[in-house]
């Protein structure tokens, strides 16, 4: 380690071999070796000594939405990165829609990268889109490095990104197979949506009834035969119902290349629990009930469920009225996702290597940034450093997204974020900023 600019020491380091006393070693961004704790420290290298906190692989987190350019008053790079490192996430990959354009051509990519280019203060990736229209463009897309493609099988909610139908489906994950793409999905059945009983309103029951489970169930069943049909790489974006959990498991025990996630609010927040009015809470898939909620925990544990991520999506506070039908769906989560999954899990018998696994390993592999997710020698010295036995309530002013909407209001979470790393710089300090040093990334051929 004589080349060692800077040695992070710590009694708690969450390595792939578990959590140890260790000194890890970092020169030029990335890590050397992971030392034991009491290893000398080379001439010319600045110690850094964090205790009894715990070093973990900074959070990579793949399912982001920035909105950037074009809904700016939603969310944009420079607060949504902010509110990563906050949060101890030190990669996110950014959502094809909801910005204007969205990236669903090459042209539109480079628009994005421009915009977000100055403003990142963590790396920056790209999906994007697969619309009705756009089979021609996926696979320069891909050549340009978006990490894959996301589609949705009912309607988005934006009118610029339609949703496939089963036909454009197949199409679609035809021509990303050809070239060895990733689909990702929002999987819920248009039919069934139509189906259900629309009441509108303030209640949370209503809006819960109108997007019922079996929605999720038949979108992923009907994803899974075509994914075997055609061999193609799929993933299923933010799993709600429970119900789906057996197709799951049995496509992947079949061999099906299927990869799941679920996010924080699944995860820790209950449809019993939502007051009537409170869109905060309004996602799609909605927040199930606790029983469904249990399923998820044990489909995690058992591999079922691969990872789980933020689906940060804000708007502004104006559309988050108290008509669940007409309320702009989404949650943001960003700078809350470490410490609302953390303080489930412990209660649930979990440790922080679990979390980890599910938060930055799994999502680093999800789209091969084979650099990130893990604190080993060769990888990217980035990292979270957290107080996990801290306490904190969640105040939205001291949240650092554009809009300071958050379902976690009020929740009392474990685990305060000290420090993020990225590529062995401090970026954020007890709520200090560096100026921005995020890369934007680009998937490894
Ligand atoms: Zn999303």
């Amino acid at each position: 380690m004589s080349d060692a600019e800077l040695v992070l020491r710590s009694t708690r380091v969450i390595t792939p071999e578990g959590t140890r006393a260790a000194s890890v070693a970092v020169a030029a961004g990335k890590i050397t070796a992971v030392l034991p704790y009491d290893a000398e420290v080379p001439a010319g290298a600045r110690l850094e000594d964090v205790g009894d906190h715990v070093v973990l692989p900074g959070l990579v987190d793949t399912h982001v939405h920035v909105n950037d350019p074009g809904r700016t008053e939603w969310e944009g790079f420079w607060t949504a990165t902010r509110a990563a490192a906050a949060g101890g996430i030190t990669t996110l990959v950014d959502m094809p829609l909801n910005s204007l354009p969205p990236t669903t051509t090459v042209d539109h990519l480079r628009t994005k990268k421009d915009v977000a280019a100055d403003k990142a203060h963590i790396d920056v990736g790209f999906w994007g889109g697969a619309l009705p229209d756009n089979v021609k463009d996926l696979r320069p897309l891909h050549e340009a490095g978006v990490f894959g493609f996301k589609a949705f099988l009912s309607p988005s909610g934006v009118d610029e990104f339609p949703h496939l139908d089963q036909d454009r489906l197949a199409q679609s994950l035809a021509e990303i197979a050809s070239f060895g793409g990733l689909l990702i999905v929002h999987a819920e059945d248009p039919h069934h949506l139509e189906a259900a009983p629309q009441q509108g309103g303030p209640k949370y029951a209503d809006f819960l009834a109108s997007r019922p489970r079996d929605a999720e169930d038949t979108a992923i069943a009907q994803l899974i035969a075509q994914a075997k049909r055609l061999d193609a790489r799929v993933h299923v974006l933010h799993l709600s119902s429970s119900d789906a959990l057996p197709l799951v498991a049995a496509a992947k025990a079949e061999g099906v290349r299927l990869t799941v996630e679920t996010c924080p609010h699944y995860l820790t927040l209950t449809a019993e629990e939502v007051p009537d009015g409170a869109s905060e809470f309004k996602c799609c898939p909605p927040i199930r009930e606790s029983a469904n909620q249990d399923l998820l925990w044990q489909a995690l544990a058992d591999g079922t469920i691969d990872c789980v991520v933020t689906d940060h999506s804000p708007s502004t506070a104006d559309l988050k009225t108290d008509d669940f039908a007409t309320a702009w769906g989404g949650i943001s989560g960003l700078q809350l996702s470490l410490a609302a999954v953390w303080t489930e899990a412990r209660k649930r018998g979990h440790g922080l290597e679990d979390v980890v696994r599910w938060m930055s390993t799994r999502t680093s592999e999800l789209v091969g940034l084979d650099q990130k997710g893990a604190i080993e020698a060769g990888r990217d010295a980035d990292f979270a450093v957290l107080a996990p036995d801290e306490t904190f309530t969640v105040d939205p002013a001291e949240l650092q997204h554009r809009n300071r909407v958050t379902a976690y209001a009020g929740k009392t979470l474990y685990g305060v974020v000290k420090s993020t790393w990225l590529r062995g710089e401090r970026i954020v300090a007890d709520g200090e900023f560096t100026d921005p040093k995020g890369r934007l990334l680009t998937r490894t051929p």
